[in-house]
């Protein structure tokens, strides 16, 4: 008996490892990851990626000011061929690829899958499977407005406006008028700004948001934009159980408790 107690003892009291400990302690002292969304946008020459290229595109880090921006007419290969867009292909995928999600105005219908025809056209590897939230997507589903495009929800919003892009500066660009892609550039840089500024709009209205608190680790926040300020507000209901809803006292947005309540069980539903 008193041989049995002893290893019982033993065993509640082994000391964790040593290398434990430090993987531990590694964990307790590192800082938490923020989410890490990029915004992004396309300019290309056509709608179809095997009738056009990439004239330029830009990326930017939400919450951060600096914007990132390639264009062809930064690429190598430009002066022998205007048209060879791999070189920013290659650019805007390494930008791409470390995000956690992506944002982009049309991005599932358009930049995503442009940007796919670009890059295996080119023989280089896809975009990675990187949750996109979608702003005309949350704008279709969730406003009434004249049309869902960028310009009209920032108009509608009292936004910045996006630049103008005339015509004349479109065709002069196609055919690799430097001037005319400087502007080109400055019209992109200027609708992700215009898009960052329309997410933080209307991202309360999302229902398929990507949870940025799993990548944090942060328990007991809004899964839209972190703030751990909730406000329990009622329940939503489903055919046989109920969970706890809550809404975000900073962004607005509407989230619910991932397991049901304890309610008395439906047999029948
Ligand atoms: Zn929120």
């Amino acid at each position: 008996m008193a041989k049995k107690r002893t290893i019982k003892r033993k065993k509640r009291g082994a000391r964790p490892s040593r290398a434990r400990i430090a993987r531990v302690a590694k964990s307790v002292a590192a800082p938490r990851k923020k989410a890490k969304i990029v915004l992004w946008d396309l300019e290309t020459t056509n709608l179809k990626g095997n009738y056009g290229y990439i004239l330029c595109g830009a990326t930017k880090l939400a919450g951060e000011k600096k914007i990132k921006c390639w264009s062809i007419a930064d690429s190598s290969t430009f002066n022998d061929d205007p048209t060879n867009d791999k070189e920013i292909c290659k650019a805007i995928l390494e930008s791409l690829e470390d995000a956690d999600m992506w944002v982009a105005h049309f991005g599932k219908w358009f930049d995503r899958p442009m940007m796919n025809t670009r890059l295996l056209g080119h023989g280089l590897p896809p975009l990675p499977p990187i949750p996109l939230i979608d702003t005309w997507k949350i704008a279709k589903d969730n406003l009434r407005l004249n049309s869902n495009r960028l310009a009209t929800i920032a108009a509608w919003a009292g936004l910045e406006e996006k630049t103008p892009l005339s015509g004349p500066i479109w065709i002069k660009a196609m055919a690799g008028h430097r001037p005319s892609i400087k502007y080109v550039i400055k019209h992109c840089k200027q609708d992700v700004v215009v898009l960052e500024q329309v997410y933080e709009k209307i991202k309360c209205l999302s229902t398929t948001h990507p949870n940025v608190n799993l990548v944090d680790g942060r328990e007991n926040s809004c899964p839209i934009c972190g703030e751990a300020n909730l406000q329990k507000r009622g329940f939503q209901w489903a055919r046989t159980r109920r969970y706890q809803r809550y809404q975000c006292q900073k962004c607005g947005g509407w989230s619910r408790a991932s397991a049901a309540e304890k309610y008395p069980k439906m047999s029948i539903r």
